[in-house]
């Protein structure tokens, strides 16, 4: 799955994957305009599909190893690759979207949680920390910070409000492959592997549980669950280093 060694990227190959990343990044709000309570999953992974060939791109996850989907789709218990079908969205549900998108040969790959109408106050407190999370792990991806330093900020994040992080699913390297090296883990000691160097891009997806942080395999041989049945959060940046700091190619926490 990975080619081995951390490809770096040049200035100009950044500017295209921008490209992929802003047509992710709309993807993934338009997708969450969507979600409320009667919706399927399914009509979500169309509406992905047709966006995504409107602006001249292939969704990525589509074909991978088999996957069936545009989008991952994943309620609840269920933390990441659920594929989308029947499941009807209800109230107080959470969904976990993850999109992957292709453009001119540069891979975007970026994830957000949604509520499903109002949810409850151990949801929301949820959605907060796995955001927070994120944007903490995304925050240490400068040059000279180490790639513990990415892992030890989002699980201390993510533990400081009582949660577990997920530690057998990680990030990962993106580019012209979806997963490229480094494999980049949710926990970890600040200071230690790689050493981040401007034109490294990372996929940072901080998968946290309310229990424990173990996972099961669902029956379709992709849906992954919390063990314990608890609630989970998946959110997503692709992430570049640069010599002026993070910049996040996925920007779907902004407006369009
Ligand atoms: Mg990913």
């Amino acid at each position: 799955m990975y080619r081995g060694g951390i490809i770096k990227k040049s200035a100009e190959q950044l500017e295209e994957m921008a490209v992929a990343g802003t047509i992710q990044a709309r993807c993934l709000r338009m997708l969450r305009s969507k979600v409320r309570p009667g919706v399927t999953t399914r009509e979500l992974d169309e509406a992905a599909e047709r966006f995504i060939a409107s602006q001249g791109a292939e969704p990525t996850f589509l074909g991978y190893h088999g996957f069936p989907g545009s989008i991952c789709a994943s309620p609840n218990s269920m933390v990441v690759h659920g594929i989308p079908g029947d499941y009807v969205l209800r109230r107080g549900d959470l969904l976990s979207i993850d999109v992957g998108v292709t453009k001119d040969g540069w891979v975007a790959d970026a994830a957000i949680t949604a509520g499903v109408g109002e949810i409850d106050g151990v949801a929301r407190r949820l959605l907060e920390t796995t955001e927070a999370a994120l944007n903490a792990g995304a925050a240490q991806a400068r040059p000279g910070n180490h790639l513990g330093d990415i892992s030890h900020a989002v699980q201390e994040r993510t533990e400081r409000d009582g949660f577990s992080i997920i530690r057998t699913l990680v990030g990962h390297g993106v580019g012209r492959e979806m997963h490229e090296d480094p494999q980049v883990p949710n926990f970890g000691q600040a200071g230690r592997g790689p050493k981040l160097e401007p034109g490294m891009v990372l996929a940072i997806e901080p998968m946290v549980n309310v229990g424990g942080p173990e996972v099961r395999m669902g029956p379709d041989g992709w849906a992954v669950y919390s063990s314990d049945g608890s609630l989970a959060a998946h959110f997503e940046f692709t992430v570049a280093v640069t010599a002026e700091g993070p910049r996040i190619l996925t920007p779907w926490h902004l407006d369009p």
